[in-house]
């Protein structure tokens, strides 16, 4: 099972390094795919590669994914645990915004990615991303000083997750009264929401070597009886 995931994640990253299906491709030095673990419970997305990203093929590495690492950390996560991505895999030329018809055509691979990864949680950062990921679950998408910090039960192509909204990292270099807004969507809402998926697990976690123990007592118990 996790080798198909690993080889039909191999095949869209390659998909991905070849696509042409629309204009960005024209302008990129690296198109980058997005970078993490493939069994994480998080993902993150952002809206497209800028200029560091663009030059090194990886995501977030330039002063904004530093802020993004910060981020992370006051909400009880480090950056090796999520999967890293954006709604459009192709630097937009001049880092303007991305089209509507390019975040279209790209839309696929996001959707495979989270086919894939199947996350309880998917971060979005900033407007791009928060309305694609919004839209594409059938949620609506107002702005972002309304829905920042809020989280939302969704769907996306049948994987159950929940998405939480903040402001994109770039966003808050420069302006100090958002990176507040976007340090206290990571220190509450989205801390609370990555405590809850790790006691999640952890439940889980301990009721399955319970499972296994009782099965195999009664394996002992059916070849006792038997034998
Ligand atoms: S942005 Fe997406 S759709 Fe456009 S060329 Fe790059 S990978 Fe293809």
């Amino acid at each position: 099972m996790r080798n198909n995931v690993e080889e039909e994640y191999r095949k869209l990253v390659e998909e991905i390094r070849n696509c042409k299906k629309c204009p960005l491709h024209k302008f990129r030095k690296n198109p980058v795919p997005g970078e993490g673990p493939l069994d994480t419970d998080i993902m993150v997305v952002g809206e497209a590669p800028g200029r560091n990203e663009d030059l090194q093929g990886r995501p977030f590495v330039g002063a904004a994914g530093q802020l993004l690492n910060k981020l992370l950390g006051l909400a009880g996560l480090e950056r090796a645990q999520v999967y890293i991505t954006n709604v459009v895999k192709c630097r937009p030329p001049g880092n303007r915004d991305p089209r509507d018809e390019e975040i279209r055509a790209c839309l696929p691979y996001l959707i495979r990615q989270t086919q894939l990864i199947k996350p309880k949680l998917i971060i979005a950062l900033g407007r791009h991303a928060a309305r694609t990921l919004l839209e594409l679950a059938g949620l609506k998408w107002q702005s972002m000083s309304k829905q920042h910090g809020h989280v939302y039960d969704a769907s996306i192509e049948g994987v159950k997750l929940r998405i939480a909204v903040t402001y994109h990292p770039a966003a808050a270099l420069y302006k100090p009264p958002i990176r507040e807004q976007l340090k206290k969507d990571f220190g509450e809402t989205i801390r609370k929401e990555v405590e809850r998926i790790k006691q999640l697990k952890a439940k889980k976690e301990h009721v399955e070597p319970k499972l296994t123990r009782q099965t195999s007592i009664l394996e002992f118990l059916g070849r006792s009886s038997t034998s």
